[in-house]
């Protein structure tokens, strides 16, 4: 049974169930949808980054830092879809841009206010951003914004970081997991690696330098905080070298802030930092919560989108969902709280009180490890107390846990009232001091209660 095979021996020495067997059994609802689930969709899930073993966590609804399972378990909720929300679950300015549209027009199928005023918002927030295209999500809009830089450039080569992530499309799904050399995913043209469209880079300004000074590269594309949202952080200074030598060498540089975009500061990771990239990839707060994307940056170079058609350097964009009007209202919301500084201000204090605290309980439970992240994020280290440098790509994203520890944290934690996500999380506006206390509580009665045989 999966009580059985899920049995761990606690410190104590007896067999204790594991956490991930003690979660399950509390969960019955949750294991009854996945059931169903597992009937019509592949694997039970519609993202893959929510596949669990047993089965995955459902949820019914969601307010502010909180969100309530299946089962009836109130949750503090580090997940925020998927970072989509700077300012918790269902904010109510954000709920009545939405209700206040839908009762006007869901898609008039016309040019309409709010994708101006939208693009506006953009503009005026994202430093690079002097035109604005938008698309559904933020595959589309790294798809786009590759296309848009072949296009201008008059090169097909693209260069990618090791594992740094920009959506799912054929072009990028090299290189996001180790190993670096070979499609992330089945179904994948190696071509598009071997015959040098596609070519992934270690983040190191000597290799890069090799690279852009042949001359045949369009585009170096990467997440400026760091693969995963800062999991793995970029050298110091790398940014502003990759900047100063894509220039030099005709390369547009890309920066993917779908994650750290409105969220690192209001202008993104480029409005932290002072480094200004070609082409900006957005998506997640941008739309508030809902579906969208959009690839800001030159007018140059967007602006091929806009070029008569015959012209051959014209790059014809489509999309019947592009700017759709309920994600404009939603992005809207949410861009003028963004606008103030304010959500920023009270998540990223929140997150570095919880980093601390998340800190002071490995060390209190004598455990090797380590909380660490930048503004409103936090990242669990397992099995290393030192310098990140020193670990490989791989081993940082991987949290430094096995398959078995990162499941019986994350049970740990749901059986504690907080779901992180995959040994990480993001904070919000809604979030609080009493959601971080909990969290820190949570967590330090999770490790007590690992298996000693997981960690090292
Ligand atoms: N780029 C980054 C850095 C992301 O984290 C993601 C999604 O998590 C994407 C691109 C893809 O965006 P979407 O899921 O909206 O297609």
């Amino acid at each position: 049974t999966t009580a059985d095979a899920g049995r761990a021996t606690g410190s104590t020495g007896q067999a204790a169930a594991s956490l991930t067997a003690r979660w399950a059994a509390e969960n019955p609802r949750s294991r009854a949808l996945a059931e169903r689930a597992r009937k019509v969709l592949p694997g039970g899930v519609t993202h893959d980054v929510r596949r669990d073993e047993p089965f995955p966590l459902a949820v019914t609804q969601a307010k502010g830092s909180r969100k309530q399972d299946l089962d009836g378990h109130e949750l503090v909720c580090f997940v925020m879809g998927h970072g989509a929300l700077l300012l918790g679950h269902s904010d109510p300015a954000v709920v009545e841009a939405v209700r206040r549209q839908a009762e006007r027009a869901f898609h008039p199928g016309a040019c309409h206010e709010l994708e101006v005023e939208w693009a506006e918002a953009v503009v005026d927030l994202v430093p690079s951003a002097e035109i604005v295209r938008f698309t559904s999500s933020g595959t589309e809009a790294s798809l786009l914004g590759l296309r848009l830089a072949r296009a201008a450039t008059g090169r097909e080569r693209i260069v990618k970081l090791e594992g740094h992530f920009h959506g799912w499309h054929d072009q990028v799904s090299f290189g996001a997991d180790a190993p670096y050399d070979k499609p992330d995913t089945a179904g994948v043209p190696r071509a598009l690696m071997d015959a040098g469209s596609v070519a992934v880079l270690a983040p190191e300004i000597a290799g890069l330098r090799a690279a852009l000074e042949t001359g045949e590269v369009a585009a170096v594309i990467l997440e400026p905080s760091g693969a995963s949202w800062g999991t793995v952080p970029l050298p110091e200074g790398f940014l502003g070298e990759l900047r100063t030598l894509t220039a030099a060498t005709g390369s547009l540089l890309i920066f993917d802030e779908v994650i750290t975009g409105f969220r690192w500061s209001p202008g993104g990771v480029q409005g932290r930092v002072g480094v200004t990239p070609d082409l900006t990839i957005l998506g997640k707060i941008l739309a508030g919560g809902m579906p969208g994307g959009a690839v800001a940056g030159r007018a140059d170079v967007i602006g091929l989108i806009g070029l008569e058609e015959g012209d051959a350097r014209r790059v014809p964009h489509h999309g019947t969902h592009n700017a759709h009007p309920l994600s404009a209202a939603a992005g809207l919301a949410t861009l003028a709280a963004v606008r103030t500084g304010e959500p920023h201000q009270h998540a990223d204090r929140l997150a570095a009180e919880l980093r601390v605290q998340l800190d002071s309980a490995f060390e209190r439970a004598g455990i090797a490890g380590r909380a660490y992240g930048e503004c409103s994020t936090f990242h669990l280290l397992f099995n290393h107390s030192g310098s990140l440098e020193s670990l490989d790509t791989a081993t940082v994203k991987s949290g430094g846990m096995s398959r078995q520890l990162a499941a019986e944290l994350h049970h740990g934690m749901l059986l504690g009232g907080v779901q992180l996500f995959h040994g990480s999380g993001f904070l919000s506006s809604a979030h609080t001091e009493a959601d971080v206390e909990k969290t820190a509580e949570a967590f330090a009665t999770t490790l007590s209660e690992l298996s000693p045989d997981l960690l090292s």
